[in-house]
């Protein structure tokens, strides 16, 4: 099925029709969009908790946003009303309402959100009482002209713009859980200089290995990427982030370049998993340019995950084989609609969803093993 030509890219494909055909073969090779593109199947990609049932709901995360899209709606508020069904799950406690509370017993809320046609972006970061981080990200974007609030400044801008403020985010799962955590660690929640090793952290690891808090949960993010047959991608990022973390404390999805990127001309990235491996590589920003490059999903997101193992030194975030210590993963769409879901370790899935419907597929992994080996 072939769509009209916009004008934009007429002008494009004219720009091409004037070059030898050397120098118009060597001009895409270097800007692989300069191709007229034709008509794109439009597909949703996110995180592998965009595909599960919830809490009275009919539909998946994933299935909502692409069925929004497909409808005509604009791809930012389809994967925003995607991943509202996750925040709003009180039986998630990676996400929004009920998300694992800091080392204060305190719910603190990350989002962000790229609009690649309108060049938009907003983010908020530790913010509290708002069960709908990301509708907030979304009103830092289309109302500021900022890209990033956080803390009590994020929480005076939700309330200021209508969004109802709660004391506590907190359900009773959460508590409890966070209680059993208190329980176990004492208040030094800090490295020790001479080890650095965190109390709190191998406190809550072993949390996760008697099955108490779920491995995804411990860290645990929805990243939800799309592209409609028009071509328009956008992303969005919502987390309670780590689980326990120091008040405070922001990891990579409201950072744009970490926790999601979007370049409307190229594609998008957004990633969950260990928030500091990729705040120190910025991946999402690396994934995308590595597609502008003109590598493929796939390939883009092994190359971000080779950065991230070569950055990684220290021995506490090493295995007994030297490899990384935690998982780390990728969801990635490009502006073909080609995608991807890539992760440290072979083992971890995605969603997807399509005109055949919604899917959970493995990621593409960059080791074999565990990243506890
Ligand atoms: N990346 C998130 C963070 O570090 C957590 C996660 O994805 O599990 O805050």
């Amino acid at each position: 099925m072939s769509k009209p030509i916009k004008r934009r890219d007429f002008m494009r494909a004219g720009a091409v029709a004037g070059m030898t055909l050397a120098s118009a073969k060597s001009a895409i090779s270097q800007f692989p969009n300069l191709l007229v593109q034709s008509a794109i199947k439009p597909v949703v990609v996110s995180s592998a908790n965009g595909n599960r049932f919830r809490h009275g709901g009919d539909m998946t995360v994933v299935q909502k946003a692409f069925t929004m899209m497909v409808q005509g709606a604009d791809v930012l508020d389809a994967l925003v009303a995607g991943v509202n069904i996750v925040e709003l799950d009180p039986l998630d406690d990676s996400v929004g309402y009920g998300g694992l509370p800091n080392a204060d017993g305190v719910v603190q809320l990350d989002a962000s959100c790229m609009h690649g046609p309108k060049k938009r972006a907003g983010a908020v970061a530790s913010l509290e009482g708002v069960r709908t981080p990301s509708l907030v990200a979304k009103s830092v974007l289309e109302t500021t002209d900022h890209h990033l609030l956080v803390g009590k400044g994020a929480q005076m801008f939700a309330r200021n713009m209508g969004f109802k403020i709660e004391d506590d985010l907190n359900t009773e799962h959460s508590r409890r859980l966070w209680l059993e955590w208190k329980r176990r660690t004492d208040p030094s929640h800090y490295l020790d200089p001479k080890t650095r090793a965190e109390v709190w952290h191998r406190e809550g690891l072993k949390m996760v290995a008697e099955g108490l808090v779920d491995r995804e949960h411990y860290y645990g993010t929805i990243n939800c990427n799309g592209i409609n047959a028009k071509g328009e991608i956008c992303g969005v990022t919502t987390t309670s982030g780590l689980a326990w973390k120091i008040p405070g404390r922001v990891g990579d999805s409201p950072i744009l370049g970490a926790g999601l990127y979007v370049d409307g001309a190229v594609g998008a990235a957004g990633s969950t998993g260990r928030g500091e491996a990729n705040l120190y590589n910025l991946c999402s920003f690396l994934i995308v340019e590595e597609m502008r490059r003109g590598k493929h999903p796939k390939d883009a997101g092994l190359e971000a995950l080779r950065r991230i193992k070569a950055n990684t030194v220290e021995k506490r975030l090493l295995n007994s084989k030297g490899n990384p210590s935690f998982g780390v993963n990728f969801y990635i769409i490009n502006a073909k609609g080609e995608f991807a879901g890539v992760s440290m370790y072979q083992g971890p899935s995605y969603a997807m969803c399509s005109d055949a419907g919604p899917q959970t597929l493995p990621c593409e992994g960059l080791l074999q093993g565990k990243p506890n080996d």
